[in-house]
């Protein structure tokens, strides 16, 4: 029988998971569709209720849903219960739902793909303590990263994440943007300006050391104002595309087993982004 996996969030229609899903599924000869739906607060409890009963076999999750759907699911893996997030249902083979949370493995695999990982020891600056920074951080530290600082708008929720950690020490953005020459990895994992389209700089790279790695997890656009900043420093940067497309891979994997080919995808992405 033909499997049938979902994207449930709200807003979900500029979604790219659809698209990606279902060109690995032709790519693999897998008979398997991957369908968007809009799912609001108020529906969510009955929308994972009919997933299950009209058979899905698996689904993303993405905002504002990631932590609310943990009450509905029978099992968590071990880092999406320390994240408080999941981003990934698994119908398991006894008919049990379990979450997962890929967005801060994904984005560990990009990162490594991009500048191998002999950088574990090194400094590193983490910019956010929302969710996606949560999910990072927690990966991160999981993954061997062990000198890790994390700044933020607000102090306490960066704070909030290194107490959970047991690890780590919270920053504010100026003390950061002061004492940037000493962080070897900078990661971008703010919203700032997402709303409006009008990207702003949570602080401002001046200080930043010419052999730095810079990241962002905004991939539209794939050039963000931080990682332009960043390239006009000397700094080797990593957009966030990687992370989007390796998320997507080890959903897919948990779902079927397989890692579908993430190279081709992210060149297909990169060119419809405008990247080159
Ligand atoms: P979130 O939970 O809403 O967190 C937003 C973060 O941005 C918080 O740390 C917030 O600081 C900070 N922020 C917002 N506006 C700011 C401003 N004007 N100046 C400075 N800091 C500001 O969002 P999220 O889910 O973590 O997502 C963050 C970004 O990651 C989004 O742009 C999203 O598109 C991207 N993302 C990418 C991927 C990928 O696959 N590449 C995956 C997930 C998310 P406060 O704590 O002070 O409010």
């Amino acid at each position: 029988m033909k499997k049938w996996f979902a994207v449930i969030g709200d807003p979900i229609e500029h979604s790219k998971s659809p698209a990606m899903h279902n060109a690995w599924f032709e790519e693999m000869s897998i008979d398997a569709t991957y369908i968007p739906i809009h799912v609001s607060s108020e529906q969510l409890e009955s929308a994972v209720a009919g997933l299950k009963t009209l058979g899905a076999s698996g689904w993303n999750v993405t905002i504002p849903h990631k932590t609310a759907i943990i009450p509905y699911l029978d099992e968590l893996d071990e880092l999406a219960q320390k994240m408080g997030a999941v981003n990934t249902v698994v119908r398991t083979t006894n008919g049990k739902l379990k979450g997962f949370n890929t967005d801060g493995v994904g984005f560990v695999r990009s990162l490594e793909e991009a500048v191998g990982s002999s950088h574990k020891d090194k400094p590193v600056l983490l910019v956010g303590a929302g969710g996606a920074a949560r999910g990072i951080a927690f990966a991160m530290q999981q993954q061997g990263y062990n000198d890790l600082t994390i700044t933020n708008r607000t102090v306490a929720n960066a704070q909030a994440i290194v107490d959970e950690m047991g690890i780590g020490r919270a920053i504010s953005l100026k003390e950061a943007e002061e004492t940037l020459a000493e962080f070897s990895i900078i990661v971008q994992m703010t919203s700032a300006g997402l709303a409006t389209g009008n990207f702003s700089m949570p602080f401002s790279l001046n200080r930043l050391e010419k052999g730095a790695i810079v990241a962002d997890i905004v991939y539209n656009p794939l050039m963000t104002p931080f990682l332009q900043a960043a390239e006009e420093k000397g700094a080797t940067i990593v957009t966030g595309l990687g992370m989007f497309v390796h998320q997507g891979a080890i959903s897919f994997e948990h779902w079927l087993g397989n890692y579908p080919n993430t190279n081709s995808m992210i060149a297909q992405l990169k060119a419809q982004l405008g990247g080159n």
